[in-house]
């Protein structure tokens, strides 16, 4: 038998365990699917395959993307509405974003921060300046993803929309706290030390049990109205990755758990299930905070920059590894110079422009003519190449000259993957002739979700959480489909 193949109802004597609703994982995702299905009235059962909930979650920032004016938003004065937020994510989660998945996710974000508050996450009425990363107090609100950056500030206006929870630095352990308890509070049963690695499928197609493996056995266990895959991404299996998104393949550090083996992609696929954007992956480097090293200007190995230095750190790791080969230098003058949060420092000191060019074995005049364009332009407050925010445009000419390392070898490159299950907005999986799946959903990292391509810290804690609710209505609303109670 080959592993993760579907499993035929017909050849399952007894059932072990049955539930109206099914949910494989217990991350972010799976954790607000059976709270919304056990609070529809569904019997829910929960299989994780660790010995306790909280998944990749649990080990995140914690920083959620919910905007649209939310309440954190509005004691902020900050001015966003759903359409604001829908623009911004139409354009940085590109190319070739799920519109009717970002409309929902639009449309019903301050309702996701409603019912997070309701079910016990607090988020402080505050923000923080510093973008890019969680604050290391328990702030609340901050930008993420560029939005006040070149492209996106003249595509949207502008608007913070990471919400921490209210916990010191990085909370998604707190956030996860919370939901379990929120868990717990509903009927719903978690077995732990329980890995699924099988569908079961009647005769007509319909997805109506799984097969967990415990220590003591395996366990078989029915879903009257479906089952639901939060199971986390593919980052930790290297064939995956290999042959999905070979471009993550060298990134040096593993966003997820050993758990984020593609095991939920792989039993849907065995039963038909269609994948989307399976190259597209989040990889992010730390060059800031704080945001003023921005000032600095990022260069290949060929001595030219590629991207504004203020953007996105996720865009500017995606363009980093996959268009730079990771092979970039992020250079200071004595006036800018400054160590960064993660305590990257600079590797090359040279008292001229062209003696740090010779000295990275960049090609002759290369790093000179970028500095001497830049510079040109700095004088005036301006960067009409890569349009960083004049703020953080200034003239780098006095010596000595550093060059921080930001190559593969020398430098943080994290990766997870974004592609995944085709499913709709209401977490159904589909085949690739577009028909649903009876009885099989899916949400969080296990789906190709709201980030087709580019993505926004924030949007994977967010989008696991509302398509998980959504997955978690539908399956308890079909849960006499399957021919139970
Ligand atoms: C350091 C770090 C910081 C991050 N910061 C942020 C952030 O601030 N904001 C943000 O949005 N995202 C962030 N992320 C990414 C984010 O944490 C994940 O993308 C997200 O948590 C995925 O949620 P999930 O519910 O899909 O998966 P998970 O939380 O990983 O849950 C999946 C669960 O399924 C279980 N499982 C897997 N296979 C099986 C199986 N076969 N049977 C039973 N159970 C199984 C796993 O054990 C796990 O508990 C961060 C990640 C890291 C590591």
């Amino acid at each position: 038998m080959r592993a993760y193949e579907a499993l035929a109802a017909s050849s399952i004597d007894a059932w072990d365990r049955e539930a109206d609703v099914v949910v494989v994982g217990l991350g972010c995702a799976g954790a607000a699917a059976a709270i919304e299905a056990s609070e529809a009235g569904a019997r829910v059962l929960v299989l994780e395959r660790a010995s306790g909930g909280g998944g990749t979650s649990a080990n995140s920032g914690g920083l959620i993307y919910l905007g649209g004016g939310t309440a954190v938003q509005k004691a902020c004065d900050v001015e966003d509405d759903p359409e604001e937020m829908f623009r911004f994510l139409m354009a940085a989660c590109g190319p070739g974003p799920d519109e009717a998945k970002i409309r929902v996710f639009c449309d019903r974000s301050v309702e996701l921060f409603d019912w997070l508050e309701s079910h016990g996450v607090p988020f402080k009425r505050s923000s923080y300046p510093e973008p890019g990363k969680e604050p290391p107090t328990d702030d609340c609100l901050v930008f993420s993803g560029g939005e006040d950056g070149w492209p996106y500030a003249s595509v949207a206006k502008p608007a913070p929309r990471a919400h921490k929870p209210q916990a010191p630095g990085a909370a998604g352990a707190f956030l996860m706290q919370k939901l379990l308890a929120a868990l717990g509070r509903t009927d719903a049963e978690v077995l732990e030390d329980a890995r699924v690695d099988r569908l079961v499928c009647d005769a007509e197609g319909r997805v109506v049990g799984v097969v967990a493996h415990r220590v003591e056995g395996e366990v078989r266990v029915r879903a009257r109205g479906g089952v639901i895959l939060t199971a986390g991404g593919f980052i930790s299996n290297p064939e995956m990755v290999a042959r999905y998104a070979p471009q993550i393949a060298r990134a040096n550090w593993r966003v997820g758990t050993d758990n984020d083996d593609g095991g939920g992609i792989l039993m849907a696929q065995a039963v038909g299930a269609d994948t989307v954007r399976m190259d597209a992956a989040s990889v992010t480097i730390p060059l800031y905070p704080p945001k003023r090293i921005c000032r600095g200007v990022l260069v290949n190995a060929h001595g030219q920059r590629f991207i504004n230095e203020d953007a996105y750190a996720g865009l500017i790791g995606q363009r980093a590894l996959r268009e730079q080969g990771g092979r970039c230098w992020h250079l200071l003058d004595a006036e800018t110079y400054e160590v960064n949060e993660v305590d990257m420092q600079a590797k090359v000191v040279e008292d001229s422009w062209e003696d740090l060019e010779r000295a990275l074995e960049m090609p002759e005049g290369s790093l000179v003519a970028t500095m001497e364009l830049y510079n040109r332009h700095a004088r005036a407050g301006r960067d009409p190449v890569f349009h960083k925010r004049e703020s953080l445009v200034t003239p780098l000419d006095t010596p000595p000259f550093g060059a921080l390392d930001v190559t593969l070898g020398g430098c943080v490159y994290a990766a997870f993957t974004l592609g995944g299950l085709r499913t709709t907005p209401a977490g159904e999986v589909l085949r690739t002739d577009g028909s649903a799946i009876a009885g099989l959903y899916a949400a969080g990292r296990t789906t190709s979700g709201v980030a087709a391509d580019g993505y926004a810290s924030g949007v994977s804690l967010a989008d696991g959480m509302l398509f998980g609710r959504l997955a978690g209505a539908s399956a308890a609303s079909h849960r006499s489909a399957g021919g139970g109670s």
